[in-house]
């Protein structure tokens, strides 16, 4: 059981945060560090925020031990605002490879068609984006500005587990729904981007991970100021007003994963959160996963019943026995649980005990 009356919220997100980290939070809301005043209160130029916001930057950059040639943005919008921004800063020769596996890279797709030529380079969508296209021999036009991926579709449940060979073509990727769950390394990409209220904080905010080459002094003039990556390169991410409290939110959870023995360790617990539950999928006569084996996701975990009206029940009595938020996404159906960092193991566990006894009595 958790403290405060917290349930165990499989939401896809915003979704869960560390339990202390949230403590943290509260206990500083009302005066923090002695500045007399919440973090919420306090100017984005002043020193004490000055302090978070570095530290946060260098915390992150500690933790995906990112080069020193990469900068790191925090920008405002979310994830829907990166569908633009990506492609109006990074097609030069307007032109650019997107990898579709989901709901999430056909937005990606749908946006970036507005300011340049898309070529599909490989899709899943034949098998209802249950699996991740090989990517091993991808053909890519020559004046082609960059691949796009969205690593760990968080509707559909499939993440990449390898990485597509890109032809030397610049890598971006969308890491939304799996941003520190596990080491990355960053210098084989372009650009890293990732809505942070999947797996780090509160909604309304992305981290940009981006090479330094990549900004750019001669964006077209349509471009507005604040889409412009180099914008907040140039004024470390201070030039309006931030999201002030995701990025305090934020840093809180970089802490926390530093103190907890980093990306590696967080990786661990991952794989042997998402191992409990799939091996009860893969036993199960009831239940079924709905992703091709060797491309589930360690995040979000979509399964069925033998029918949507079971679905629909196994829903409401996984609400009345105290879990949230197990409902499919509406374009799919079906249930998912999404087990991001913050899940503790003991609410997986106590999910699948669920569904082994709701099998046990509908079976
Ligand atoms: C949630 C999500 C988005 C969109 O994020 P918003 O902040 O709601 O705009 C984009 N990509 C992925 C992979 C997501 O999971």
């Amino acid at each position: 059981m958790l403290k405060y009356g917290r349930t165990y919220n499989f939401s896809a997100g915003p979704a869960m945060m560390p339990e202390e980290v949230l403590e943290e939070i509260a206990a500083e809301v009302m005066n923090y560090h002695g500045s007399g005043m919440s973090v919420m209160e306090m100017s984005h130029r002043s020193k004490v925020y000055q302090q978070i916001r570095d530290e946060a930057e260098a915390d992150l950059r500690t933790l995906m031990n990112i080069p020193d040639n990469y900068k790191v943005l925090f920008v405002q919008g979310g994830g829907t605002v990166q569908f633009a921004m990506v492609p109006m800063n990074l097609m030069k020769n307007g032109k650019a490879c997107y990898i579709e596996t989901g709901a999430w890279s056909k937005k990606a797709i749908a946006e970036a068609k507005k300011y340049g030529e898309v070529v599909i380079s490989a899709s899943s969508a034949d098998k209802n984006f249950s699996y991740i296209p090989d990517c091993s021999a991808l053909d890519i036009p020559a004046d082609a500005d960059y691949v796009y991926i969205c690593e760990n579709e968080t509707i559909n449940g499939t993440t990449f587990f390898q990485l597509p060979d890109t032809k030397g073509k610049l890598l971006v990727s969308d890491q939304s729904s799996m941003f520190l769950s596990r080491p990355c390394d960053v210098s084989r990409y372009g650009l890293i981007w990732a809505g942070v209220q999947k797996n780090v904080g509160p909604a309304g905010m992305a981290v940009v991970i981006i090479r330094e080459d990549l900004l750019r002094d001669d964006l077209p003039a349509f471009v507005p100021t604040y889409m412009n990556y180099k914008v907040h390169a140039d004024n470390d991410s201070l030039y309006n007003t931030p999201n002030c409290w995701a990025i305090y939110c934020c840093g809180k959870v970089f802490k926390y994963l530093l103190r907890n023995g980093g990306l590696e360790a967080q990786a661990k617990r991952n794989e042997e959160k998402a191992k409990l539950l799939y091996d009860f999928l893969d036993k199960s006569e009831f239940f079924t996963g709905a992703v091709r084996k060797e491309d589930r996701s360690l995040m979000n975990v979509p399964f069925v019943s033998p029918s949507p009206a079971q679905d629909a029940e196994v829903v409401a009595a996984s609400k009345a026995a105290g879990f949230d938020n197990l409902k499919g996404h509406k374009s799919v159906g079906g249930l998912r649980a999404s087990i991001y960092n913050a899940m503790p193991r003991e609410g997986v566990e106590a999910l699948v005990n669920f569904l082994r006894k709701y099998e046990k009595e509908h079976a």
